[in-house]
């Protein structure tokens, strides 16, 4: 399906300002991500950059000059630094970098764009923003899913979540998604809920949590890549939990956007080893989507998660989200043993 961008979108004023600038930051990452995704082919022949380091620059270049431009006193706490960029021999890189934000915003150069990503070094202090500019960057290389994680932290919990999805749309039945979709974008605002925008109609649709309660019924997401997690932990968690439904394989946050939308039952991360913690901004906009879905997010020892310990998730190991029917199930079973 042709991709489209995402337009005119609706967010209403009352979700606060933040929601609505946040969004269309988000929108404006997608268009460069969906460039870089378009150019791919004339870049890696250039053979000394991937489509995903561009990728990964461009949208962290775009985002954080919008969230300077609307929230200049706002740390940010991004994944990637600049230094790759700079210095005689980037120059090349930089320019690709630089033209390919400028499609989007031709009133941003080079040095708008060091400076922007450089940006993402800020404090996770009282209250910040956290962005993945490319979250599921092999999904983004085999043509699975991949999208741009965008998150504002307040004293520690995760108060707006926004998740650009290029790849991804929600099915005309409730609660069903298609996987190679048009593209559309999920927010959640804390204590307001939980919405999807399409990318080709504005209005705001409500996402909301799947209503199953059988556990031999539930539908459960991991990641695709066997080395982001310990897939033996996975299966014998399934196991346990008796589902005779086939796992859902996903890259991203895009996992949590699918739960939210009621299109799975359940997620669960087991980190590959016991000192692997993720970073901060690949779970924070996606544990307040499902939440605000009416679901549940915690690690898998049942602790809510903490998003003041730094740039990583330090106090918290793995990740359980459910539509909330499930959790203490989830919990109950003995995971790991
Ligand atoms: P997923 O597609 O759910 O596995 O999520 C992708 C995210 O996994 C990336 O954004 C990385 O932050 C994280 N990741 C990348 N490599 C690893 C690794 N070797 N172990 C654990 N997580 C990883
Ligand atoms: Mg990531």
């Amino acid at each position: 399906m042709a991709a489209r961008p995402v337009a005119r979108l609706a967010v209403p004023d009352d979700l606060g300002k933040e929601a609505v600038l946040a969004s269309a930051a988000v929108a404006d990452g997608i268009r460069v991500a969906r460039r870089v995704q378009h150019d791919a082919a004339r870049v890696l022949s250039k053979a000394d950059a991937s489509p995903v380091t561009i990728a990964d620059f461009s949208v962290q270049a775009l985002v954080a000059s919008r969230l300077a431009r609307d929230f200049p006193d706002d740390p940010l706490v991004a994944e990637e630094d600049a230094a790759a960029l700079r210095g005689a021999d980037a120059a090349d890189l930089l320019a690709r970098v630089t033209a390919c934000v400028r499609t989007v915003d031709a009133t941003i150069g080079s040095r708008e764009v060091l400076d922007s990503i450089d940006r993402g070094a800020g404090r996770a202090g009282d209250r910040f923003w956290t962005l993945d500019p490319i979250d599921g960057t092999k999904g983004l290389l085999r043509g699975g899913q991949y999208v741009i994680a965008l998150a504002l932290i307040v004293d520690g919990a995760v108060q707006l979540g926004v998740i650009g999805c290029p790849r991804l749309s929600l099915g005309t039945a409730p609660g069903t998604t298609i996987a190679n979709g048009a593209g559309g974008l999920a927010l959640a605002v804390r204590g307001r809920g939980a919405w999807w925008a399409s990318g080709t109609e504005s209005a705001l649709v409500a996402l909301s949590v799947s209503a199953l309660a059988e556990p031999e019924r539930a539908r459960v997401l991991r990641s695709v890549e066997a080395k982001h997690i310990d897939v033996n932990g996975f299966d014998r968690a399934l196991r346990n939990l008796g589902t005779r439904e086939p796992p859902i394989l996903m890259d991203s946050q895009a996992k949590h956007v699918v739960l939210a939308a009621g299109g799975a039952d359940a997620l669960l991360r087991f980190p590959p080893a016991r000192d692997t913690h993720d970073a901060i901004w690949d779970q924070a906009a996606g544990a307040i989507l499902i939440e605000e879905a009416g679901g549940r997010v915690t690690d898998l020892d049942g602790r809510t998660l903490d998003f003041s310990a730094g740039r990583r998730l330090s106090r918290n190991f793995g990740l359980i989200g459910s539509n909330g029917l499930l959790h203490q199930r989830l919990l109950s079973t003995d995971q790991r043993g």
